[in-house]
């Protein structure tokens, strides 16, 4: 086996979305490339996204309003939209063979509908370009002379059988061919656990937040990022589930409620208020309407309780509403109460509201009351959740903080305080709403650290 050593341009560490485009970019441009990985393989989390479809990103190209949709201090984004915008991002991926398609809150999806397919022409980019990719090697820390990044610290890694060589100039993992390496491949049976650097001109951390952790991204390196000097926006779990108080949740686990509105109340006062899709889950709520409130809930939470109120049909008003339930109780009226929803319930839900009516499953539509009718609409309307609190990081699809935005340039990603640092995606402290917002920011942000490179270097 054959023990290669090389030195880089460009040394990008953490394989995801940002990572690729970082890499290729910074390798179109002529650097030699590496792209550290710890998994087996890079991507893992991208293959998750839009459950499996990929919302590769958001089709609201003015950017502006791309901008006003996220949070004041996303203006930061300004200059690398600018740079590499949503039309930028369609055409990247549209000329390499990946048609797209727009749905519900211009939401841009892969028409194959497959995450695969957004990864794979990421991993062709990277074969196109050039770039080293290692990996199963975790870097473990960076090493900072003055103002700049001397070295990198790997643990393990595929070692060679050829002895291994502890030049800082040098590295001595063994390569998977590049790009086009067969990532499938079992590791080489000699593996050792030990310590070994890599030396780059330049440095592009795109490591990712702490969200999905089994996905590799563990935050591991915001840590050394304090030590070296930068300050970091404590991280914390954001689009992420609501626990709620009511056991029933669970027998409605992964129903999908289309069309509906949640209203968010703190002592009786609505703080927050949306339309559009949630899901239940074992002991809580999620989709995308809780996902994008869930930063706001847990904010309020740090004040005092907070509730939830569902609106199962918000585009019927209490009256009209009521007049469709007396219709479709005189439809129903010789039939057991439990028999008479299906027109306006889901199946798994109705036990749950037939339940909660506190109305005798088996009693005649034509014996209930006016006042059990009223208590019935009022469910329907305003379906009460007690928040017990918010899902961690396990759950998160996002992470809100991370890597000071004060303390970065926006134009190129570069560190304000080590001259050959640069950021992108998830690790620096910005975060957006659903809909695709958070894989452009990895684009934007990874196309301008990529486009840094500098020849100096
Ligand atoms: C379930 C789910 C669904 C989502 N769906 C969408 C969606 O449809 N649209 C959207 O816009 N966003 C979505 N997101 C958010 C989106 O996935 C993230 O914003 C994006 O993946 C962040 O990319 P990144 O490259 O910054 O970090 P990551 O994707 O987290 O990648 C970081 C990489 O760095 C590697 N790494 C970390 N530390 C080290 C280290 N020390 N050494 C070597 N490697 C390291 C990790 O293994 C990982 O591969 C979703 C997230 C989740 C969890």
């Amino acid at each position: 086996m054959e023990n290669k050593s090389e030195t880089f341009d460009v040394a990008v560490i953490g394989g995801g979305p940002a990572g690729m485009m970082a890499a290729g970019t910074a390798a179109a441009k002529g650097a030699n490339v590496v792209l550290i990985e710890k998994n087996n393989k890079p991507g893992r989390k991208l293959l998750l996204t839009g459950k499996g479809r990929c919302n590769i990103t958001n089709a609201e190209y003015d950017p502006s309003a791309f901008i006003e949709t996220l949070s004041k201090k996303a203006k930061f984004l300004y200059p690398a939209l600018h740079l590499f915008g949503v039309r930028d991002t369609l055409e990247f991926f549209n000329k390499r063979g990946l048609e797209t398609k727009v749905e519900r809150g211009k939401r841009v999806f892969p028409v194959s509908d497959r995450a695969g397919d957004v990864l794979r022409v990421l991993l062709d980019f990277l074969k196109e370009t050039g770039v080293k990719v290692l990996v199963n090697t975790p870097v473990i820390g960076l090493e900072k002379e003055g103002r700049s990044i001397v070295k990198a610290i790997i643990a393990g890694g595929e070692i060679g059988t050829g002895g291994h060589d502890t030049s800082p100039n040098q590295i001595n993992q063994k390569f998977f061919g590049g790009a086009g390496g067969d990532f499938s491949k079992k590791p080489p049976a000699r593996r050792r656990q030990e310590k070994n650097s890599l030396v780059a001109g330049k440095y592009i951390l795109c490591s990712g937040g702490l969200s999905y952790p089994g996905t590799g991204s563990t935050g591991e390196a915001l840590r050394w990022l304090e030590r070296l000097g930068h300050s970091i926006i404590t991280p914390v779990p954001a689009l992420t589930l609501v626990k709620v108080a009511e056991k029933w949740v669970d027998e409605l686990k992964d129903l999908t409620l289309k069309n509906v509105r949640i209203s968010v109340y703190q002592n009786n006062k609505k703080q927050d208020e949306r339309f559009g899709e949630a899901q239940f889950v074992q002991g809580g709520i999620g989709g995308p309407i809780v996902l994008d409130m869930s930063k706001n809930i847990g904010e309020l939470l740090k004040k005092g309780a907070v509730r939830l109120s569902l609106d199962l049909k918000p585009a019927l008003e209490y009256r009209k509403l009521d007049a469709r339930i007396q219709r479709d109780f005189r439809d129903y009226s010789n039939k057991m109460f439990s028999n008479s929803l299906d027109k306006l319930l889901p199946q798994k839900l109705i036990p749950v509201m037939v339940n909660l009516s506190g109305i005798e499953p088996a009693r005649k539509v034509n014996s209930i009351t006016k006042e059990e009718r009223k208590n019935l609409l009022h469910l329907f309307k305003e379906l009460p959740l007690r928040v017990r609190g918010l899902f961690g990081f396990e759950k998160a699809l996002v992470t809100a903080g991370g890597v000071s935005l004060k303390e970065i340039d926006p134009r190129t990603m570069r560190s304000k305080f080590i001259d050959n640092l640069y950021f992108a995606g998830e690790i620096i402290d910005l975060d957006a709403p659903t809909g695709g917002y958070n894989l452009q920011i990895c684009w934007s942000t990874a196309f301008a650290a990529g486009s840094a490179f500098d020849s100096r270097f």
